[in-house]
């Protein structure tokens, strides 16, 4: 009744209200900046803390100094400044102390810090009362200010509880009303404590009432202001969040990862692609569990990638990869968890595509090469009793043609169609790999060799079956060499050795298609590759050295040039001829460095000659096929100080057929060099007079095949005769090679051919000796002499 009185008896009732919409905003404005602070980030907690404090102490230090002003206890009024001033520190001060206890995170925290915030309420009061001065004698009853301190401090506590209660964003009605109720209450308790006697009685003059009345609107102004900015910071933070927000959400829902934020084991948000994982709705997830569809989610060590599986109602699992996050704010409330689910089967299609190309051969889709080799070596490591296992290596017949003929897509159908049908044939326990090109290979167990025979004929009948491409048939044969192992070889490589070795057997074959593997097969190709290797060593070693072979007019006997001609004596002496290692050095393409060797050796020894005879090199077409040997030769002619006039290069027509545009742009470029380029072995090649006409030769050599038949019959002298026409005709001089005898000399004189090069006018030897032999002296000598026929020599 007491504090009823007091308000309604001493107060003027509308500065009350105004004092009371003042404290309803107030508290508002605080509850919601104590909320903001509650979830700030560790940087921000100092200024949400100052901010709150400010509008905390403004909105408690305000309502008092208005509700003050409302307040006429019938003598004159004042207010010390200091103290006021003091009044407002105190309640800022103790504002702070406040939020700073309640925001924290142990157990009684919002309590603590509430019922701090009822002291400092308390002492904002008491010490803002100190600063009343009346001329009157005040009276406390110790009763109502114990009273006033205990409800400041009990509503405090539950206020901060209440507000502790509401969500992140939920400002609460409740706190609200106990934060107005604690500070209405303490103000009127701590005014009804207080008794006035006055001095003198009151005449009834109101002291200054408008003045008063302005100053309290003004008070309660700049108290807006405060709250007001207060709230302005919170309203442009909740913004830029919300901003922020929606570009996350954004980001969240264009991420082709799912996404899924979860809290408390409850779904929050997920993005799109996390619904069309789990083929759900949308909205539908928003409170479901993750762990619905995934299995362990809480042994997931945040921040790494872990693979895992979603479980759905229907279907196969699909296999995932999940980061997870935590969002890291130490807030009281359960860690935000942030899940990022990748769908791997896209992935995991594409490994095992490549793993797939890795292993089969693109376009027969049989096993590669390297399935083969890992297929065999598995065959052949396992030791399984008196077990074989037969290779059989395959080559198809005329397959060329078919690719020539009908082109390369032809070709492909072919062998697409050929390894679905020995695909068919297959056996269990049988495979078949394509190596490449059309080369297949396929292993099978067996007891007996002869076992092999089955799979062998199954394989022919699906690869010679012809094919219907559309526009045509076409058929190809098959050449099969097969070898057994541990029979024919023990290791692997070995025996594809052996199996490639009877293909080419049955391949050179007229009277079978498959064959064995045989012992002697492999003498030959050993001996082969011996030379190759040897071959390999011979120029580091020095034991290449040239031999030359002299050239005569006819007409007057005179040696008009040398051929230069390649030998090889080897290490331990034995003589190789050029005739069985110029192919093999072809074949590898070292006849490219020993070619030059020969080049540059020749050249530089015709140079130191005092006769300046002309000299013949030979030339292979494969040098004749590399860009570089016009350079070559400008080098060492250049390097050797020969006269190019002096060098004429030897060729074949095999160098002629294979590429004759090139070929003959490469020789225009050596003759312009100034070397002449002579025509070897003529007569010997498929098209010699076609290849007359592409160059202009300057010598023709006539091959000494045709000196050897002279004896034999008309033919050959009717050929030599027709060549030298030839030769007259086109105005290119004719070299007769392998004159052996005086008998061939006397006719090739009669013939009226140019020059001759034989053992009869000279073997090879290691030296050039300027003179030719005895034997063919004689020729000239006669003539001379007189018509003296030497044909009994
Ligand atoms: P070719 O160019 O036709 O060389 C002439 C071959 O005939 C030489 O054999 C020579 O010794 C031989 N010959 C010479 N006169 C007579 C004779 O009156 N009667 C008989 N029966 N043979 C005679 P060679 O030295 O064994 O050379 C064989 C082949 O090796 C050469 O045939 C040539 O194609 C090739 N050759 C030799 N040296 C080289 C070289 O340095 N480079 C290249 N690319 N090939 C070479
Ligand atoms: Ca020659
Ligand atoms: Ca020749």
């Amino acid at each position: 009744m007491r504090i009823l009185s007091c308000l309604t008896g001493e107060h003027n009732l509308m500065l009350v209200a105004l004092a009371a919409v003042l404290c309803v905003v107030g508290s508002a404005v605080s509850l919601r900046l104590f909320q903001r602070l509650r979830y700030a980030e560790k940087g921000a907690r100092t200024a949400w803390t100052f901010m709150g404090a400010v509008a905390t102490g403004a909105n408690i230090w305000c309502t008092h100094f208005v509700a003050m002003i409302a307040y006429d206890p019938g003598v004159a009024v004042a207010y010390e400044p200091m103290l006021t001033g003091l009044s407002l520190g105190v309640a800022i001060a103790g504002s702070v102390l406040a939020l700073t206890v309640a925001a924290r995170r142990f157990r009684f925290a919002a309590e603590l810090g509430g019922a701090l915030f009822g002291l400092a309420v308390t002492a904002m009061h008491y010490t803002g009362m100190a600063a009343f001065a009346v001329e009157a004698v005040i009276l406390w009853s110790p009763v109502y200010v114990a009273v006033s301190v205990v409800g400041a401090v009990v509503l405090g506590g539950l206020t901060f509880n209440r507000a502790r209660a509401a969500g992140r964003n939920g400002g609460t009605l409740a706190a609200a009303v106990l934060m107005v109720g604690g500070i209405v209450t303490l103000h009127f308790t701590g005014m009804a404590a207080m008794t006035i006697i006055p001095f003198a009685p009151a005449v009834g003059e109101v002291t200054a009432e408008q003045a008063n009345i302005v100053v309290a609107f003004a008070v309660a102004a700049v108290g807006l202001l405060v709250l007001g900015t207060g709230l302005a910071s919170h309203a442009l933070d909740m913004q830029s969040r919300a901003q922020a927000k929606i570009r996350l959400e954004h980001l969240v829902e264009g991420s082709v990862d799912g996404m899924v934020v979860e809290q408390d084991g409850r779904i929050l948000a997920a993005n799109a692609a996390f619904a069309a994982l789990v083929d759900s709705d949308h909205d539908a997830l928003v409170g479901e569990t993750l762990s619905r569809w995934i299995a362990g989610l809480d042994d997931l060590a945040v921040g790494a990638l872990t693979q895992a599986d979603v479980r759905l109602e229907q279907g196969a699992p699909i296999p995932v990869e999940i980061a997870v996050r935590s969002d890291g704010l130490e807030t009281g409330d359960a860690p935000l968890m942030i899940y990022a689910l990748r769908d791997l089967r896209p992935r995991l299609a594409q490994e095992r595509r490549i793993a797939h190309l890795a292993r089969n051969d693109s376009l027969t889709n049989l096993p590669n090469r390297a399935s083969f080799l890992e297929w065999l070596t598995k065959q052949t490591a396992q030791d399984s009793g008196n077990q074989k296992v037969a290779l059989l290596a395959m080559d198809l017949d005329r397959f060329k043609e078919v690719n020539d003929i009908h082109g390369h897509a032809a070709g492909d159908q072919l062998l697409v169609r050929i390894g679905e049908r020995m695909r068919a044939a297959l056996r269990p326990g049988e495979f078949v790999a394509r190596l490449g090109g059309d080369e297949f290979m396929a292993v099978v167990p067996v007891e007996r060799r002869e076992d092999a025979l089955s799979l062998a004929d199954r394989l022919r009948d699906a690869i010679v079956a012809p094919v219907d491409l559309g526009h045509a048939e076409v058929a190809c044969g098959l050449s099969l060499g097969i070898a057994v192992w541990p029979d024919d070889a023990a290791d692997v490589s070995a025996l594809i050795n052996d199996a490639d070795l009877a293909m080419y057997r049955a391949k050179a074959s007229l009277t079978t298609d498959v064959c064995f593997y045989e012992e002697e097969m492999d003498e030959a190709v050993r001996n082969r590759r011996r030379i190759i290797q040897q071959l390999r060593e011979a120029l580091d070693q020095e034991q290449f050295s040239l031999n030359w072979q002299v050239q005569a007019t006819l007409e007057t006997g005179e040696v008009s040039g040398y051929e230069v001609l390649l030998r090889w004596i080897q290490a331990d002496g034995t003589f190789v001829s050029p005739a069985d290692f110029i192919p093999l050095a072809e074949e590898t393409g070292l006849i490219l460095p020993i070619g030059e060797w020969v080049l540059r050796k020749a050249c530089a020894e015709a140079a130191t000659w005092s006769e300046p005879h002309k000299i013949a090199v030979n030339l292979s077409p494969v040098q004749l096929g590399h860009v570089d040997l016009p350079r070559l030769v400008h080098q060492i002619l250049i390097e050797t100080g020969l006269s190019p006039s002096r060098l004429e290069l030897e060729i074949t027509e095999t160098a002629m057929i294979s590429d004759l545009e090139r070929t003959t742009h490469v020789l225009r470029q050596l003759k312009l060099l100034g070397v002449s380029i002579a025509m070897d072995d003529f007569g010997t090649g498929y098209s010699s007079l076609s290849t007359l006409r592409a160059f202009p030769f300057d010598k023709i050599k006539l091959d000494r095949s045709f000196m050897s038949e002279l004896d034999g019959g008309p033919q050959s002298a009717a050929i030599i005769r027709a060549v030298l026409a030839l030769g007259e005709s086109l105005e290119i001089p004719v070299l007769a090679e392998g004159v052996e005898t005086m008998e061939q000399l006397h006719f090739l004189r009669e013939q009226g051919c140019d020059e001759v090069q034989g053992y009869l006018l000279g073997r090879p030897k290691p030296v050039a000796d300027n003179h030719i032999q005895d034997a063919a002296k004689a020729l000239w000598r006669d003539d001379l002499d007189g018509p003296v026929m030497i044909q009994a020599a």
